[in-house]
């Protein structure tokens, strides 16, 4: 589980500018929805990712869209792990979504990179940027073996499950090339740290994830702070999708537990519904925008 969930949160992100998405997507035909994504779900994840479900379940959310890492950090391919497969089949049917979340989870350093490249690869995420700065090329034979992957997956475990429909770099970072790789592949939406992208319409909405950073107390609490208000801050632009992302580090932490359970009840009392992200894509398209 090393570096997962290795996020800057609240340190490095200013303050977005809520409530100002793109072409006017405010439409009262969209509900107002809650989208909760588990990243970094893999075999050696699962435990954590259960408990974090099993929350989420007991506040009334009871599907996620659950991002996996094909072969994280190269430590073992889920494909190879049946009785993870079959829990994910499970996930899966029970209304969870698939997203596929990089291939490996892990960015190797280049030579003659610059600051800035050094700061986002190595501080705002611990060498876990993989689609960063990829060629098309690069990012095209990665999505190709995922594509491969999930079909495998799907033709053993859950023939009724249809491919995924999106894919979400690892903390978000997609760079230019590789995101023309994405959407070439097929995948309708990405999103980052401060947008849904609806990649077939060529469309962006903003709405800023809630992330948490557990890496030390002094993160610990500066995300408790950060999330706290940025929640207040899309609750009151009454921002279309709100989106937390988790992460199985989070699950070690009941201060950011009873967090994310606090929120999660707020946004339902509040009047919004769990929806997956492929539902919210969905919602978006049915608004007529
Ligand atoms: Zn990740």
């Amino acid at each position: 589980m090393k570096g997962a969930g290795n996020f800057l949160t609240g340190l490095c992100v200013p303050p977005v500018r809520v409530g100002a998405w793109s072409r006017g997507l405010a439409s009262p035909s969209l509900l107002p929805l809650l989208v909760v994504s588990i990243h970094d779900v893999s075999p050696r994840t699962r435990a954590a990712c259960d408990e974090l479900i099993g929350d989420l379940a007991a506040q009334g959310v009871a599907k996620t869209s659950l991002l996996i890492v094909p072969n994280h950090h190269g430590h073992g391919h889920f494909l190879e792990d049946e009785e993870f497969c079959a829990w994910l089949a499970n996930r899966a049917r029970e209304g969870h979504e698939i997203v596929p979340h990089g291939y490996f989870h892990r960015r190797d350093r280049r030579p003659g990179e610059s600051a800035r490249d050094r700061w986002v690869t190595r501080v705002y995420t611990a060498d876990e940027g993989e689609f960063f700065d990829l060629s098309r090329d690069e990012a095209t034979t990665l999505l190709e073996r995922g594509k491969a992957d999930f079909q495998r997956f799907r033709s053993t475990y859950a023939p009724a499950l249809p491919e995924p429909r999106g894919f979400i770099a690892p903390a978000w970072l997609l760079g230019a090339a590789a995101e023309e790789a994405v959407r070439a592949a097929g995948y309708e939406y990405t999103t980052r740290l401060a947008w849904f992208e609806d990649l077939a319409r060529g469309r962006r909405m903003r709405t800023q994830s809630l992330v948490w950073s557990p890496r030390s107390a002094a993160r610990r609490a500066i995300s408790l702070a950060w999330n706290a208000f940025l929640f207040r801050r899309l609750d009151r632009a009454a921002t279309p999708v709100v989106r937390l992302g988790i992460h199985p580090p989070d699950a070690a932490f009941p201060p950011l537990r009873r967090q994310i359970g606090r929120l999660t009840s707020r946004a339902l009392a509040r009047g919004r519904r769990p929806a997956t992200y492929a539902e919210a894509l969905d919602a978006w398209r049915a608004a007529g925008q």
